[in-house]
């Protein structure tokens, strides 16, 4: 099947990570679903449509169920090749000072969120028998200070990925993670400097990733180049170890 006919949804894709993958699954000739909780994303489609004429935008807050019910309703589900879980925040503090709304509000958008959008569309990729499903999970899912909401909802992601791909794999989708070390998007911009230099000492390559790197992988993902790749992990992160 040609890229064209291929249509992927990618979640929290208005900006940062999410935005390069769509950026480069369109060079690629993807058709692109973007979704969003900012509204701004109709009008970023629609800027993007003027080059490619293949994405649309919807905005949802993908950590509600009921709100993807909704935003999704009108999209055929049989023509969802792949999804890309991306959406994702961190609300840091250390466990003992950490409030039930950080807990709750990144629980349900770092992992309620993958639940939400997959379970809507993975019916439509089984009878199709194919799918992709790239879940972004992130290096935190290992444990790291200040994190363990952020951490939880990562690994979370990972038992998620593997246990999908073992279910689908008879139906030929393929569910695998990305982990993404450190990468410069306005989610790390926010850090201060003392922190992000900390972390470029413990990068062996000594920089901070793009979202290109993390794109790249993406794209591989849903490339028939990785039909044999199945509940693996890619980590994009420059030998970055938690
Ligand atoms: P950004 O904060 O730059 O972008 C995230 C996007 O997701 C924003 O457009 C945001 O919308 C959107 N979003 C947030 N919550 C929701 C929601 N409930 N429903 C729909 N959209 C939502 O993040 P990054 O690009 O840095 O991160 C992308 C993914 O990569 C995340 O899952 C993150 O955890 C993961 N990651 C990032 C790393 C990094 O170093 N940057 C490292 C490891 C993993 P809005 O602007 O309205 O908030």
């Amino acid at each position: 099947m040609e890229n064209s006919k291929k249509k992927i949804i990618v979640t929290g894709s208005n900006r940062g990570i999410g935005y390069a993958i769509v950026d480069r699954l369109l060079r690629e000739k993807f058709s692109v679903i973007m979704v969003d909780y900012d509204g701004e994303v109709i009008n970023t489609a629609k800027n993007l449509n003027k080059i490619y004429n293949n994405v649309d935008g919807i905005q949802c807050d993908v950590s509600d169920f009921n709100a993807c019910n909704d935003a999704f309703k009108d999209i055929n589900k049989n023509e969802i090749y792949g999804i890309v879980n991306n959406a994702g925040i961190n609300r840091d503090a250390l466990f003992k000072n950490m409030e039930y709304n950080q807990w709750d509000a990144v629980i349900k958008t770092d992992l309620y969120s993958v639940f939400n959008v997959t379970k809507i569309f993975v019916n439509g990729m089984i009878e199709n028998n194919c799918g992709r499903i790239v879940n972004i999970s992130s290096a935190s899912w290992n444990g790291n200070i200040g994190q363990a909401n952020y951490a939880a909802a990562k690994a979370g992601v990972i038992g998620f990925t593997k246990t999908l791909a073992k279910e689908l794999g008879k139906y030929n989708i393929k569910a695998n993670a990305i982990i993404p070390g450190f990468i410069k998007t306005p989610m790390t911009d926010q850090l201060p400097d003392k922190i992000r230099e900390k972390f470029i000492d413990r990068i062996p390559l000594k920089r901070i990733g793009l979202p290109e790197d993390v794109a790249n992988a993406t794209a591989f993902l849903l490339d028939e180049k990785s039909d044999y790749i199945n509940g693996d992990l890619i980590e994009v992160g420059g030998g970055l170890v938690l």
